[in-house]
């Protein structure tokens, strides 16, 4: 029954997995907390305009990619495709502006239609940060280190290289898009539909596209780089000084460009070949136009956002399931007095298994299932002297403990 299985490009997260992208998640928020970044999390889903004004009509998310529906009062919401406009959305209506700058990380779900592949979900986890409220190129070397630390911590520093690009101010993104254009007219014919369309609406997108004849022509085409103004130079230039002097090793890419209409200088990516085709484990920019083309406050902002599965994937090491013990009752006598003890070790801090029935062999069988650091063994010659058998799961040994000093006792296991 195909109602039984889980939407192509959801999955649920078991085991290992759910380890993995804790591990990750955890590192992230410990890391972002020491450089001041606080946690926020907004609502899963907002009104369409929060998304498609934002990432603009021409964008792959928008056109192709939300999750949209009227709900049962008429209006039109979507699951969001990424978190940025929901922050940039509650910096608004939060009435924020004064406190800049500020520093937001997040987690959790987010929704594309896309073809589901490796590394490619439908639903999908991402961690995020974003600093609000700072013109200069050293809120982007923060930003950027901030990533690279977390990657580091996270042990996958040998294995990511960060990216970096310029799109400049509005004015050197005006003039590049007049040469662009002029070299992708000679081209034309030979565009994907999709390009085609964009070539007069949003031409700096061809840049990102997926086409094969697309990329062909792309890699012919002019360099944003030559038509940085000095501002903007100079602007990619402090950035550029500002991650050496803070140890941040980074490729400039003159191709790179964001799938976003609201990047403006600096867009950066950490890409990994360890990952085949989706090999881009975290990506951002500069944003100063997003929350003033949303009817706020003119304010810049910056921010990244990197995918959970993609980096869980990259992860070696992981932190296991902590070993618990396991209380195993001999005889139903004994199933009271071992629920007792179980919830007084529990109350104690120990991580306790007790499973709910089974004789003492299929009991030891779960307790190395468990990978049970010790069983405490409740029989009725030890229980009639007040005392308990305890087994040293990795060496075998057996001893009997007085309940008494049990807790004492079982604290070399924890
Ligand atoms: P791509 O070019 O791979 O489609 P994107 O530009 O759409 O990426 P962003 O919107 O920048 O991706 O999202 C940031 C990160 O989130 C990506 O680098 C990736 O790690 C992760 N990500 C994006 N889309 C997905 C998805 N559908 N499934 C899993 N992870 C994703
Ligand atoms: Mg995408």
């Amino acid at each position: 029954m195909s109602s039984l299985k889980p939407v192509r490009g959801t999955r649920d997260i078991l085991a290992d997995d759910i380890l993995r992208h804790r591990h990750v998640e955890e590192t992230a928020r410990a890391v972002a907390s020491r450089y001041g970044y606080a946690e926020i999390s907004t609502p899963i889903f907002e009104f369409t305009e929060v998304f498609a004004r934002t990432l603009g009509d021409t964008s792959d998310i928008v056109t192709k990619e939300m999750y949209t529906f009227e709900d049962k009062g008429g209006d039109r919401i979507t699951l969001r495709p990424e978190g940025t406009a929901g922050v940039a959305r509650a910096f608004i209506s939060e009435g924020l502006a004064q406190n800049l700058p500020l520093k937001f990380f997040y987690r959790g779900p987010m929704f594309r239609y896309e073809r589901p592949q490796k590394g490619r979900l439908r639903q999908f986890h991402q961690i995020g940060v974003e600093l609000l409220g700072v013109v200069r190129p050293l809120a982007d070397v923060e930003v950027i280190a901030l990533g690279a630390h977390i990657l580091d911590a996270l042990g996958l520093a040998g294995k990511v290289v960060c990216e970096l690009n310029s799109l400049g101010d509005g004015e050197s993104r005006d003039a590049y898009r007049a040469r662009l254009v002029d070299y992708l007219k000679d081209h034309k014919d030979r565009l994907s539909a999709d390009s085609r369309d964009r070539l007069e609406r949003n031409p700096l997108r061809i840049l990102d596209s997926k086409d094969e004849t697309d990329r062909e022509i792309v890699a012919g085409a002019p360099l944003m780089s030559d038509s940085l103004n000095d501002e903007s130079r100079r602007f990619f230039d402090a950035l550029l000084k500002g991650l050496e002097t803070a140890g941040v090793p980074y490729r400039i890419n003159p191709r790179l460009v964001r799938g976003l209409d609201y990047y403006c200088h600096t867009a950066f990516e950490f890409t990994t070949d360890a990952l085949g085709a989706q090999g881009t484990v975290l990506a951002g920019g500069r944003y100063d136009g997003l929350i003033r083309q949303m009817g706020g406050p003119q304010t810049p902002g910056i921010g990244w956002a990197a995918g959970v599965e993609r980096l869980a994937m990259l992860v070696e090491g992981a932190p296991k399931a902590a070993r618990p013990l396991v209380v195993i009752p001999i005889g139903e006598e004994a199933e009271e007095r071992a629920f007792a003890v179980t919830q007084g070790l529990r109350r104690a801090g120990f991580a306790v298994d007790l499973g709910f029935s089974g004789n003492l062999g299929k009991r030891m069988k779960r307790a190395n299932a468990l990978n049970a650091r010790a069983a405490v063994i409740l029989g009725g010659d030890e229980m009639a002297r007040g005392a308990a058998a305890v087994r040293d799961m990795d060496s075998g040994e057996q001893a009997e403990v007085p309940l008494t000093v049990l807790e004492e006792h079982l604290g070399r296991f924890r």
